[in-house]
């Protein structure tokens, strides 16, 4: 067991000032101990106020394709923030990172920045609504989008409260839902091509967007069937609907150009945040010139105090230029980590009689406590035991492994073989070990 005592300080003193102790609802604790509180990070590691040593495979959330503090990222922020913090003015900066993106990211002819990932997904819609003249948009039951309202439905929906599978009906995700913030949505099943059409024909000339993760990540980790993904982009092209890729996980991290350069199937429209500024906040919206003309021409809103941070593009030109100077080759050996992770893990299993399953290409990794030979849809997902991933999840961070507690991790160019082996014999133990095994 750890030592956590300045970390339960912490935390009971946050919690007489932070609204539940946390900063966002994500970093509860999901176990009895506090939540993590990070002293520093550095590389594939960070270490908590106790002085815990772990292996991150958070990675903030995904951020850190190239791990805590890589020198260049330092050196690159430290130079800019001593000519400034923040202008909201043009800059050179923005220039080149804007350059990165469209030479980078197959759909991308004109970008505009944000700050979040919620606040891209917010702009995407917005012009897409704006462009076909039409109100609705269609969510799949599982993805994210954000926290935003109008995406707020259906992300881990009770089974038993979201309709049948193959006509899901929306289900708010949180109170506090304006009245008829669900009249403007419409949510389909995932990765089923013929429901997607039913009720693509049920609203023919009312559906202004579709938006999906193009892996899904936020519902374990799930690939799209080569031939829904061509269908989706097939079908919205001749309905005229707009096509975007929610790519703020997927962006920068499953390759150079993201999930629409991984899977070869390009949206109209795509959101990034997370990898593309190497732990610093920045999102954008990405797509063809006609696509984003209204902004262009000032038709459409779209603004922000902190658009294009000078400090965050700084961060931003070094993560997307060594992206960019290195190409696929930067990817393979996180790819090639991924699989040995995952292998090792299931290997683990295999051998001490655990039910576990393990997905994902590589720089993202899901392992879900499962008999079920495969999970393809949110359905299945829902199905997994959920409570065993995370107590999996809570008996690795005391082994010193940091992973998502949903059962998914992330890899970043600093985790090395010595982490990978470390790892592994952490997974060991936990199996192994008979509290474990009798369950929570
Ligand atoms: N889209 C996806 C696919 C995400 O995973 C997230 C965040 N996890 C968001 C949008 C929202 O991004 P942010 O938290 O930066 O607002």
């Amino acid at each position: 067991m750890r030592n956590l005592t300045e970390s339960a300080r912490l935390y009971e003193a946050a919690r007489k000032v932070i609204a539940g102790g946390v900063s966002s609802d994500i970093r509860r604790s999901t176990t009895a101990a506090p939540p993590l509180y990070v002293d520093h990070a550095r590389g594939s590691h960070l270490w908590d106020v106790d002085g815990n040593e772990y292996v991150d495979y958070v990675l903030g959330q995904g951020p850190l394709l190239f791990g805590h503090s890589h020198p260049r990222i330092v050196e690159a922020v430290n130079r800019q923030v001593a000519r400034g913090q923040t202008y909201s003015a043009q800059h050179a900066l923005e220039v080149e990172v804007a350059d990165l993106v469209c030479d980078l990211v197959p759909c991308a002819e004109l970008v505009r920045f944000n700050s979040v990932g919620s606040e891209a997904v917010h702009a995407a819609l917005r012009l897409a609504r704006a462009a076909t003249g039409r109100g609705k948009v269609l969510k799949f039951e599982g993805h994210y989008h954000g926290w935003y309202d109008p995406v707020a439905f259906s992300v881990h929906p009770a089974p038993d409260e979201a309709g049948p599978a193959d006509r899901p009906r929306p289900v708010p995700s949180t109170p506090g839902q304006p009245v008829g913030a669900a009249d403007g949505l419409v949510i389909a099943p995932w990765n089923n091509l013929p429901a997607l059409e039913r009720i693509l024909d049920e609203h023919a000339g009312e559906i202004a967007a579709v938006i999906m993760e193009p892996l899904l990540c936020n519902s374990g980790c799930i690939e799209p069937h080569p031939e829904f993904l061509r269908g989706v982009r097939e079908r919205t092209r001749r309905d005229g609907i707009v096509l975007i890729f929610d790519e703020v996980i997927t962006g920068f991290r499953l390759a150079p150009g993201g999930g629409q350069q991984w899977f070869g199937v390009v949206p109209d429209l795509a959101v990034f945040g997370k990898a593309m500024a190497g732990g610093f906040p920045l999102s954008c919206i990405a797509g063809s010139a006609e696509i984003m003309r209204p902004i262009a021409e000032g038709k459409v809103a779209h603004a922000g105090t902190f658009n294009s941070n000078p400090v965050v593009m700084a961060a931003a030109a070094a993560a997307l230029g060594m992206i960019s100077k290195e190409g696929d080759a930067l990817y393979e050996p996180l790819r090639e980590r991924g699989r040995r992770l995952a292998g090792g893990i299931a290997e683990r299993a295999r051998a001490a009689g655990v039910d576990v399953l393990t997905a994902g290409p590589g720089p993202i990794v899901q392992v879900y406590l499962t008999n079920r030979p495969a999970v393809d849809d949110y359905r299945e997902y829902a199905a997994v035991d959920r409570a065993r991933t995370l107590g999996l999840h809570a008996a690795l961070l005391d082994q010193g492994i940091n992973s998502v507690s949903r059962g998914l991790w992330f890899l970043s160019t600093a985790h090395d073989d010595t982490d990978i082996d470390r790892t592994l014999a952490a997974v060991e133990r936990v199996f192994a070990d008979p509290a474990w095994q009798a369950g929570p």
